[in-house]
């Protein structure tokens, strides 16, 4: 229900997704893994169309682009694309004016113009899911960062997205406070959220992931059932690299 068929982009001379071909079923997490610059968070962002890939097809649900060269979508293309998918970043990025509730309301209220009783009822019922509720007033800066990353993910749920997009989210926080963050995102998984996780956190990947693609270059090197790819990876260079990883 998610597919990326050939997705090439860009920036200037540099090539940094090569020809990126994946499917993401309904209900399925997948991981993505590898090594640094390898074009993990672009991939990411040519999903949410914060990045424009250069060409390729991208699909979600019934929407689909083609991108051409040179050729930027009608906005109202990439506005319907983008608003089906939810985005959870490594530094957590919340609105530091606004109080955790108002952080989860914000889209909702502005974007999809709900009244506001029913975006703080929605909202509470997410930070509750997300173990934040018992903190709805305070303000991001007096949070841990895994209260705040529980937060952003609560924030990216919001918009009911078709796919939660997560780029690194344990990795600026400490082991026990990651946990915080692996213990959501798994219970996300198990009640059949789609999620594409990209991480250098085992722990997360094994915990959440149904299928694992690994990334080097801008090019897909080896996809496939997360327990396999982890376990019992079939290249070389993927054995090399999940090796690596702890
Ligand atoms: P990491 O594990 O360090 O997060 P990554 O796999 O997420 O790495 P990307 O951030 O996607 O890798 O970067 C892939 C390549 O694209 C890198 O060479 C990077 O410098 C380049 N790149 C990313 N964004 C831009 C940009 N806006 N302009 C130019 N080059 C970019
Ligand atoms: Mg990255």
């Amino acid at each position: 229900m998610i597919g990326l068929e050939n997705i090439v982009k860009n920036f200037g001379d540099l090539t940094v997704l090569k020809g990126v071909t994946l499917a993401m079923n309904e209900g399925s997490v997948t991981a993505l893994v590898g090594p640094s610059g390898g074009g993990k968070s672009t991939l990411l962002r040519c999903i949410n169309l914060l990045e424009i890939p250069t060409s390729g097809e991208l699909r979600i649900g019934n929407d689909r682009i083609d991108f051409q060269p040179g050729k930027r979508p009608a906005t109202a293309d990439i506005q319907r694309i983008r608003r089906q998918t939810g985005m959870v970043f490594q530094n957590f990025q919340l609105f530091p004016h606004r109080t955790a509730i108002e952080n989860v309301m914000e889209g909702p209220v502005a974007v999809l113009k709900w009244p506001v009783a029913r975006a703080r009822e929605h909202a509470m019922m997410l930070l509750e899911k997300v173990g934040m509720a018992h903190k709805a007033d305070a303000w991001p800066s007096t949070l841990s960062g895994g209260q705040q990353q529980r937060v952003a993910i609560a924030r990216a749920l919001a918009m009911s997205p078709k796919v939660l997009l997560c780029d690194e989210p344990t990795s600026a926080l400490d082991p026990e406070l990651a946990q915080e963050v692996v213990d959501v995102l798994s219970k996300l998984a198990s009640e059949g959220t789609t999620m594409v996780i990209a991480t250098h956190d085992l722990r997360l990947a094994k915990t959440t992931a149904h299928e694992a693609v690994f990334l080097d270059g801008g090019v897909v090197v080896e996809k496939g059932p997360a327990r396999q790819l982890f376990s019992n990876p079939e290249h070389e260079r993927t054995k090399r690299f999940i090796a690596t990883l702890t």
